[in-house]
C-alpha cells in the first residue's frame, strides 16, 4: 500500500518523501509551514501561467498540488 506523501500547508505543494526515513519533511518554499498527510484533492500544474486553478491556488511553479490541506 503507498503512503500519502505529506502536502505544505501554506503553498498546498505535495512533498515528496525523503529518500532518508529519519529526515523531517518540509517544503523548501516554505521552511516554517506546517506539513499535514491529510489533504484532498490533487492538481498537477504543468503551466501555471496557462492555468486556471493555478492562478487561483497562486501557484508559480508546475508541480503537484492538493486543492485543500487540513491541519489540527
Ligand atoms: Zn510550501
Amino acid at each position: 500500500m503507498a503512503t500519502i506523501p505529506f502536502a505544505c500547508a501554506e503553498c498546498n505543494a505535495i512533498l515528496p518523501e525523503p529518500e532518508d526515513k529519519n529526515e523531517a519533511i518540509q517544503c523548501t518554499d516554505c521552511p516554517t509551514s506546517p506539513v499535514s498527510r491529510d489533504w484532498q484533492g490533487l492538481v498537477i500544474i504543468f503551466n501555471p501561467e496557462m492555468s486556471e486553478v493555478g492562478k487561483r491556488m497562486g501557484v508559480t511553479r508546475p508541480g503537484s498540488y492538493a486543492l485543500k490541506v487540513n491541519v489540527r
